[in-house]
């Protein structure tokens, strides 16, 4: 694994509807081929840094007013949503978002829709994805909308690979799933990071299975990084110990 910078993202502020700072200078560095953690509590600003990166912000009244975020070197923030699906970033969102009237594998058929390689190409990821996902072979025929919050959960991460991604922000794949589900699809973003070179980040609040998954980690706090570090500093940390795996 290689660890120069895919993503980086400089002292970026964020304003919801004209007013309101829920970013305060958040920077951050992505290695290449690495799965990079994103911490911290409910309304500490994880979601709204991803979207900040993929440009999801606007429908939500949203903007970057600072700082800058580059991809590959590349100014990204000026880019439409759809653009940087085709730099090869992809973003699974919080709550899974499946299409509930699709089966199983229509949906992840949908993730395919911009590439242009050709029938054969996408039918070998489909199985590519079927064998990180055997569950998701058995329930391909299932209208999604039926299946479990852990398939759905499987299908969003399953889509998303379905375009050939080269970096996947991933949003809290842990939020209510039990504890042995979430071990399993943290498993499956281990084998595709290591199998399939894909680089993540992913936002937690879970940072007891984050920080044993993930390379590297920030802590966010009301907007700002108040702490970061590779994930083996960051779980022998005393403050982590403390406030965020609750082992004082
Ligand atoms: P969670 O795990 O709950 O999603 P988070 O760390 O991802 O938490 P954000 O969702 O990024 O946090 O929210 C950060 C802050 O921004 C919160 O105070 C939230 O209330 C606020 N916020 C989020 N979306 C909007 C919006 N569309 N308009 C105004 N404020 C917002």
């Amino acid at each position: 694994q290689t660890r120069t910078p895919l993503l980086e993202v400089n002292n970026i502020e964020v304003i919801y509807n004209h007013v309101i700072l829920v970013l305060k200078g958040v920077s951050l560095s992505v290695p290449k081929g690495a799965i990079t953690a994103l911490l911290g509590g409910n309304g500490a600003g994880k979601t709204t840094t991803l979207k900040a990166i993929s440009n999801l912000l606007h429908s939500e009244r949203g903007e970057v007013t600072k700082g800058s975020i580059l991809y590959q070197g590349e100014r990204v923030q000026d880019l439409g949503p759809a653009e940087l699906v085709k730099k090869g970033v992809i973003q699974v969102m919080e709550g899974r978002h499946c299409f509930e009237h699709l089966t199983v594998e229509e949906n992840l058929l949908t993730g395919a829709f911009t590439r242009r390689d050709g029938k054969a190409a996408v039918q070998r990821d489909l199985e590519m994805v079927y064998d990180y996902f055997p569950r998701l072979r058995e329930r391909r025929k299932s209208q999604a909308g039926y299946t479990s919050g852990g398939e759905q959960q499987m299908t969003a991460i399953g889509r998303a690979l379905m375009s050939r991604p080269e970096m996947i922000l991933l949003d809290e794949p842990s939020m209510g799933l039990a504890p042995q589900l979430v071990e399993q699809i943290f498993e499956i973003v281990r084998a595709v990071n290591e199998q399939e070179g894909v680089t993540f980040l992913l936002a937690e609040q879970n940072t007891n299975v984050a920080l044993r998954y993930a390379h590297t980690g920030y802590i966010l706090e009301s907007g700002r990084v108040v702490m970061e570090g590779s994930a083996q500093d960051l779980r022998e940390n005393p403050d982590v110990k403390e406030f965020y795996l609750g082992m004082a």
